[in-house]
């Protein structure tokens, strides 16, 4: 048999609905099987810590081979693992169409579902946590918006809430708002519809609860540079939560919920021309690639999987196209970009740092690893100081700018916001108040100042 495969990677549907799938045992010997393999591989050590985790175990054993680790030591394994896929698509040589048809990630996720299935010792704080909809809908409630904020700062109450809730007392959480985007957002001109070769003239954006709940401003300027563009639009209405949070605690049943709560309004866009944006890397992911590998037979999915891309994928083939407007007025000076695990998984190539590159006075210092964020899995309180550990050569190659005079970037960007907070609380106070999203640094570029977004 050949060493390694020379294809492209593909990818076989998780069949989660085979009686199968919950079977523990039979789990166990796909983990058994994939994880002899990579201990003769090792190629992912660097990755995150499941593989260390997995190397350790076995090295330390009597016999230096699998056999000799006790099985349930299997799940300190998987629980070091929070679904980025990097090992998937990034490094792994016997993936499918190799024959050993070895998926690291997806083997994972069924051995969460079985534990989630089985009931945890977390399992209340982890749903809570993954509730994004409903968490988001109660802290924009006058009054609990403040009271949220204030315990967020709070030592105290964060102190009692890493004892109580489980969430690391020094975690980065965001700040909740009441003017959510949802209710604020401008409804688009009626501009004609020109399409492009490569793109399509009009667009759905998939605002998500991140950009509805926390952060409106970054929902406020993908709209703008739609509009600037004159590029009609639409915003996905009463939408949920992607499931991305969800997956990642292996609530497989919550997913296919939120799933049919989403695809029916978002399929008749994509049926109707729309391309459809979301300015979240995990977000789009969960679109494009999850939930047509989880729904496999599910037509609709399939359709808006295929109308999903990511903003800058859609702005840089829109340049393309020659429809995109490049008067830009200012730029950014020097910005240290990170490029996200759920974005890099997606294939498209480094396309947020093609169309920053393209503005007046920029130099962009690209950084390609994991931030150690990871959704919710580095804010609890026994993955927070891992996240960290995790992230820090990110963090070090964020702090400086090889192009910049003293050495430092004007501005520490990642498509995911949450990252790029996570990066900011590593790199310390001299990040403060430098952490700019790239919608926000294109829809500034299009202006005089850079101080016109909308907060
Ligand atoms: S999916 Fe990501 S976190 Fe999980 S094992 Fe692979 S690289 Fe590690
Ligand atoms: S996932 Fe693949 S590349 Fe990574 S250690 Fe295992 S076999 Fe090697």
């Amino acid at each position: 048999m050949r060493e390694g495969s020379l294809e492209a990677p593909t990818r076989n549907a998780l069949l989660w609905k085979n009686d199968q799938f919950y079977d523990e045992e039979a789990c166990i010997d796909e983990l058994e099987r994939i994880f002899d393999i990579c201990h003769g591989c090792r190629r992912c050590v660097s990755l995150c810590n499941s593989f260390p985790t997995l190397f350790d175990l076995i090295d330390e054993g009597e016999s230096g081979e699998l056999d000799s680790v006790d099985v349930t030591d299997y799940w300190k394994v998987v629980d070091q693992c929070y679904l980025c896929d990097v090992c998937y698509l990034a490094k792994c040589p016997y993936v499918p169409p190799h024959p050993w048809n070895l998926d690291f990630p997806h083997t994972m996720l069924r051995a969460k579902a079985i534990q989630f299935k089985k009931g945890t010792r977390n399992k209340t704080r982890d749903t809570i946590l993954s509730n994004t909809s409903a968490n988001g809908k109660f802290a924009s409630i006058p009054v609990v918006t403040e009271t949220i904020n204030f315990a967020t700062d709070n030592k105290i109450l964060r102190s009692a809430g890493e004892k109580i809730a489980g969430v690391h007392k020094s975690a980065w959480l965001p700040k909740f708002t009441k003017k959510t985007f949802e209710k604020n957002f401008e409804i688009s001109d009626d501009y004609a519809v020109q399409d492009g070769k490569l793109t399509k003239g009009k667009v759905a954006v998939y605002a998500t609860c991140y950009i509805n709940w926390n952060e409106p401003g970054i929902g406020h300027d993908l709209l703008e540079i739609l509009k600037i563009n004159k590029i009609p639009y639409k915003v996905v209405e009463k939408q949920a939560c992607c499931g991305m949070p969800k997956l990642e605690l292996g609530d497989l049943d919550s997913v296919e919920q939120l799933k049919n709560r989403n695809i029916p309004k978002m399929v008749n866009l994509a049926k109707n021309g729309y391309v459809i944006v979301s300015p979240i890397p995990s977000c789009t992911l969960m679109f494009k690639q999850e939930l047509p590998l989880l729904f496999p037979d599910d037509q609709d999915v399939q359709i808006v999987g295929k109308a999903m891309m990511d903003p800058f994928e859609y702005f840089r083939a829109r340049m393309k196209d020659n429809l995109f407007k490049l008067d830009f007025r200012s730029g950014p000076g020097n910005v240290s970009y990170h490029v996200s695990c759920h974005l890099r998984v997606q294939n498209v190539g480094q396309k947020t740092r093609e169309v920053l590159e393209k503005l007046p006075d920029s130099a962009i210092n690209t950084v390609e690893r994991c931030s150690g964020h990871a959704g919710t899995w580095g804010i609890k309180k026994e993955f927070h100081e891992m996240s960290l550990k995790i992230g820090r050569p990110v963090f070090r190659q964020m702090r400086t700018h090889k192009n910049a005079d003293n050495g430092a970037p004007d501005i520490i960007a990642s498509d995911c916001q949450l990252a790029a907070q996570h990066i900011k609380q590593g790199i310390g106070s001299e990040a403060d108040d430098r952490v700019k999203h790239p919608l926000t640094i294109l829809a500034e570029a299009y202006k005089n100042d850079q101080q016109g977004s909308k907060p």
